[in-house]
């Protein structure tokens, strides 16, 4: 603690640096609270399908140890927990390694308007599956932006397929590339059920879901926006998020781009 003194004008000075080591402090506790959150529930995380697992081995070894069916149904859904850990896994080593590299702003000169072709292109498969179609409209022409293409890749993969899983069956995505001044945006947009108000400031939250069940019934980790919010922050970006309940929602991405051709001109990558 700094003594304060008083009359020999320095008390002003005093008083200032006891409140920036208290702030200071403040700022540690509240890293420290996190980083101890973030451990205690990826932990929580893990444990769920671990504790699933070693009740299906032992039932294997037991109970239903002669009924073929029983094996079968359990072997399944089996599977489907130990892919749960691996996608958390891979999804912890994601955010660890970006976070890494959080102060190195990537700098090759990436296509932007491939990567994001790349991305539908990807997950349209899946999309088919789910009966949902993946617009894609591109009003800027070629666009280059500074980054890391698999970053970049990511970041879109995890939106469009956010889009796909909470816009409900059925339904549309709208990728776009547009401009806003020197800047690039590409919104992703579905026409579900929206977000509430109240959620959308903790979206990017590690492990924060509106409906944790909803989330792991479409093989969400709660990572996804994490990872999303770390990549545009190394790449110098923006993330926006817009939504009206009951009427879906659209995530952009603002990123200072390179362009290649007059704006008006529209080069027809629309599908
Ligand atoms: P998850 O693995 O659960 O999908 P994310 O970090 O990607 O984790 O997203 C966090 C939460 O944000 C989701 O669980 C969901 O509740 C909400 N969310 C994300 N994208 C959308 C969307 N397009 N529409 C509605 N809710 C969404």
């Amino acid at each position: 603690i700094v003594p304060i003194r008083s009359g020999d004008g320095r008390e002003g000075k005093a008083t200032e640096a006891l409140l920036v080591s208290f702030v200071d402090l403040t700022q540690q506790r509240r890293v420290e609270q996190m980083r101890v959150d973030f451990i205690a529930n990826a932990s929580h995380e893990l444990r769920t399908p671990l504790a699933s697992l070693s009740g299906f081995i032992e039932t294997l070894q037991g109970p239903a140890r002669n009924d073929a069916h029983a094996r079968e149904r359990f072997l399944k859904i089996m599977g489907e927990q130990a892919r749960r850990m691996s996608r958390l896994i891979e999804d912890l080593l994601s955010l660890s390694r970006i976070e890494l590299n959080a102060h190195v702003m990537p700098e090759a000169a990436v296509d932007l308007v491939a990567v994001v072709g790349h991305v539908r292109d990807t997950l349209s498969p899946l999309g088919h599956e789910r009966g949902v179609e993946i617009g894609f409209a591109n009003s800027v022409g070629p666009v280059t932006v500074r980054g890391d293409r698999d970053e970049l890749i990511r970041l879109f993969e995890n939106l469009v397929e956010n889009a796909m899983k909470y816009g409900g069956s059925g339904g549309r995505v709208e990728i776009s590339i547009g401009r806003a001044e020197n800047d690039v945006v590409v919104g992703v947009r579905d026409f579900g059920p929206g977000i509430a108000p109240e959620h959308v400031p903790r979206l990017t939250e590690r492990f924060y879901r509106v409906d944790t069940a909803h989330s792991r019934e479409q093989g969400g980790t709660g990572l996804g926006l994490a990872i999303v919010k770390h990549i545009v922050a190394r790449h110098r970006g923006r993330l926006g998020i817009e939504s009206t309940p009951g009427e879906g929602a659209t995530f952009s991405v603002r990123l200072s781009g390179q362009f290649h051709q007059d704006e008006k001109s529209d080069v027809g990558t629309a599908a």
